[in-house]
């Protein structure tokens, strides 16, 4: 069977019989190869950025008497690449303390009104002068989520700042934020006019490091990890987590939360 990996294990007992098990090893196997792919890519993520850094200020120790101009232009790199390096280490981080809660189930009474309010008061601000607007819908009377305060509001300023970065693109393009309540579960979602995620990205985007489009995820600030500190956020919290997309048409994601009861 492609991509499992098996254990036989004959042990040869008195009386003339042998044992033979079978064990499927198949998931310590994979989530080594995930750990060992995730160093992998985090330290390629790092070097990146600082290997420019490091070119550029050899260039200005060789060079001390550089044009203002150069010196500028350098200096401004460098901070670009030190700031993305200091989000990557910053996500990273956020992913290593959830990881280390996962187990301890988080027991704020969260205001979840208040955290989307704030997350499209941040998501204003990170769009500055693109054109597109927010419809935000909130229900009346919605219950508190049982949560870490912190943590879902990091999700939602995940969700909105990649609804800003890829969907605000467009003239006029809108992004609508929704909270319902329905039968013990809070659902949020964000819905942007972007261009979209094809199918076979899809399943892959909450992968850490994992881009559809390198490029647009590196100048707009990315750092490949928004939707992977989303997932695990959202499976401590018992939640559900849905992405649709379609090309050219845009993105939905849905986040539902069990209601405090
Ligand atoms: P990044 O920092 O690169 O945005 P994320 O983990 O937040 O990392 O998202 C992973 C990838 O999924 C992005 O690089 C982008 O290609 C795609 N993506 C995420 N959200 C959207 C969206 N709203 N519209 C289009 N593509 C998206």
């Amino acid at each position: 069977e492609p991509g499992r990996s098996w254990r036989l294990i004959v042990r040869t007992l008195s009386a003339g019989f042998t044992l033979v098990r079978l064990m499927d090893r198949s998931d310590s196997v994979s989530a080594e190869k995930m750990r060992v792919d995730f160093v992998a890519n985090a330290s390629h993520e790092l070097r990146t950025p600082l290997s420019t850094i490091i070119g550029y200020a050899e260039t200005l120790a060789d060079d001390p008497d550089l044009p203002a101009d150069m010196l500028a232009r350098l200096g401004a790199t460098v901070r670009g690449e030190a700031r993305r390096m200091q989000r990557i280490i910053e996500d990273l981080m956020s992913l290593s303390r959830i990881e280390a809660d996962r187990f301890v189930a988080p027991d704020e009474l969260v205001p979840i009104a208040e955290v989307v309010r704030l997350a499209v008061a941040n998501a204003e601000h990170l769009r500055g002068a693109a054109t597109c607007d927010f419809l935000v819908d909130i229900a009346e009377d919605l219950p508190p989520v049982r949560g870490d305060t912190a943590q879902l509001q990091q999700v939602l300023d995940n969700l909105l700042s990649n609804a800003v970065r890829y969907g605000c693109d467009g003239a006029h393009a809108t992004i609508a934020v929704a909270v319902t309540y329905t039968r013990s579960w809070v659902t949020l979602s964000v819905k942007d006019h972007g261009p979209g995620i094809a199918r076979d990205h899809l399943p892959r985007v909450t992968e850490r490091f994992y881009r559809v489009d390198e490029a647009r995820s590196r100048e707009t600030g990315g750092t490949g990890l928004g939707l992977a500190i989303v997932k695990h956020i959202v499976e401590r919290h018992r939640g559900m987590l849905e992405i649709k997309s379609t090309l050219g048409i845009g993105t939905t994601v849905t986040i539902r939360l069990p209601a405090a009861p």
